[in-house]
């Protein structure tokens, strides 16, 4: 299952982006939004599972794991028609230039949430 070490990715790199909006102070963390793609072989549930587990293990277990889910689509690169990879069409609808398959292969930290109160009470 190697959604295991991408949670885990996932973790460290939200703690990192975490530590930098927050000047260095660490806090704790609540919740995490990525982008998935489609193309990405990620299962979305076992993805899910395996964060569960891997922030069970941290200081950070109450974080929850959001997952935006991006399927491939068509893309018009003349007029910016956008279709569903379902469509099945070559051309374009409305200028019939050629489409363009795209997306799909995101991986992304999309924005997180974390706790801001502690770092105001004293040690
Ligand atoms: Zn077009």
């Amino acid at each position: 299952m190697h959604e295991t070490g991408i949670a885990v990715e996932i973790l460290h790199g939200a703690l990192r982006a975490m530590q930098e909006k927050n000047g260095g102070r660490a806090t704790q963390l609540l919740s995490v939004k990525v982008a998935i793609g489609e193309l990405s072989s990620i299962n979305p549930e076992a993805l899910r599972q395996a964060w569960r587990a891997v922030v069970s293990e941290s200081p950070h277990e109450k974080a929850q794991l959001e997952v935006k889910w991006c399927p491939v689509y068509r893309k018009c690169p003349s007029c910016d028609t956008v279709l569903a990879n379902e469509c099945g069409l070559l051309d374009c609808p409305d200028c019939h230039g050629p489409l363009a398959v795209e997306g799909g292969k995101e991986l992304e930290l999309e924005s997180l949430e974390f706790d801001q109160v502690r770092n105001t009470q004293p040690q």
